[in-house]
């Protein structure tokens, strides 16, 4: 054996073969994830329902980052560039645009052929209306801890207004994660405040998360509390935080007080809401893009089961289910596909 035979089998071959087995396995990774693709094409289920990432194939490497930092599989690799090739499974925590080593992903909000409007806010979060403001998901940033920070940056821009002769010097209106984090700094300030919810309970998004659901989030300041080290949390722990934080700061919120109209007054506004009125020199709006639901009021209506966003079709499969209402076209092709419950009115 002469000197070139016993290069080439030391040093080449084994490089060769880790080469081969490197490339077929990503061949094969590429593959599936074209198929996922290509089934979400073929469902109608392209559309991600929040916050989600777009990727810059210009200058993505493929490193794989955001594969496993995504826990729902919505991410692939398709020809060495990021997709989201499951679009309908993604929650948009965000954990792919904070695991991209090359910062090729963005967060955005709509799609081509869905487009959403998002409101144009002052860095201290108010709107073109002085004295009305917007924290968390409606401003365009769905993150728990994005609205959270938000909630209590908004509140700190609110105190520097400054009071004045009417009944509230705030009202804040929803009570999710930017909404809650508003109400302990209005108390924090000492801020005369009023928190209203539609719902029977806080939480907003996050109650409606599906019952054992890893929640991705990242350490929060909240006001009176303090920093709240949490990465990970299941739904149900959050729900705990949640109550534990509004008991012991002890903040009251309306409940099942929803806000129907915002009137502008000399001296600030009139908030109207199912049960009354309040007269307050600002208004925050943390009420979130979830809408709400027309219900039927029927009896079982509140039971868990009853949901009125389709997050993941996949749990309903095989089940027996009731769809009341339907939307555009796209949202019935999709109720076709996937069998779904969901309660969604015009
Ligand atoms: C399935 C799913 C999974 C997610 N997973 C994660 C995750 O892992 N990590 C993460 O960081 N983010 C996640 N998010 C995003 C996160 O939940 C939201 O960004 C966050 O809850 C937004 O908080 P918010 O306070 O702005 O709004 P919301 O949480 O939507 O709260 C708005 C509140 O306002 C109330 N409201 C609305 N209108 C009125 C009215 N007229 N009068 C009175 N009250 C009203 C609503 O009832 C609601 O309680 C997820 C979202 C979804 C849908």
């Amino acid at each position: 054996m002469n000197d070139q035979t016993i290069i080439t089998s030391l040093y080449i071959l084994p490089l060769a073969l880790v080469m081969f087995f490197y490339l077929l396995r990503h061949h094969r990774r590429s593959k599936s994830h074209k198929n996922t693709w290509r089934e979400s094409v073929e469902s109608g289920l392209t559309e991600p329902a929040t916050i989600h990432p777009v990727f810059d194939p210009n200058i993505c490497i493929g490193s794989g980052g955001c594969l496993t930092a995504c826990p729902e599989k919505a991410i692939g690799i398709i020809d060495g560039k990021g997709i989201l090739i499951s679009p309908a499974h993604c929650i948009g925590h965000g954990s792919c645009a904070y695991s991209c080593p090359v910062n090729a992903i963005k967060l955005v909000f709509g799609t081509a052929s869905r487009g959403v409007e998002i409101p144009v806010l002052k860095p201290n979060f108010e709107t073109n209306v002085p004295g009305i403001f917007i924290a968390g998901e409606l401003g365009g940033m769905g993150l728990i801890r994005k609205a959270v920070e938000q909630g209590r940056q908004a509140m700190d821009a609110i105190v520097k207004r400054g009071r004045s002769k009417t009944p509230h010097d705030v009202v804040i209106i929803g009570a999710g994660p930017a909404g809650i984090a508003a109400t302990l700094a209005a108390k924090f300030h000492g801020v005369r405040s009023v928190t209203l919810e539609q719902e029977e309970t806080f939480g907003g998004t996050t109650l409606h998360y599906p019952r054992g659901k890893i929640v991705m989030t990242a350490p929060m300041n909240l006001p009176l509390i303090g920093q709240v080290n949490i990465k990970e949390i299941t739904k149900e722990a959050l729900m705990k935080l949640w109550e534990d934080v509004i008991t012991r700061a002890a903040v009251k919120i309306n409940f099942g007080e929803r806000m129907e109209k915002i009137e502008h007054q000399e001296d600030g506004f009139l908030v109207v809401t199912n049960r009354g009125t309040y007269q307050t020199r600002s208004v925050l709006l943390s009420i979130g893009r979830r809408g709400t639901p027309r219900k039927l009021d029927v009896p079982g209506e509140e039971l868990e089961k009853v949901v009125y966003r389709l997050i993941d079709p996949e749990q309903y499969k095989g089940c027996a289910v009731l769809v009341v209402g339907g939307g555009t076209r796209h949202w019935r092709r999709r109720w076709l596909f996937q069998v779904s419950l969901t309660l969604r009115l015009p």
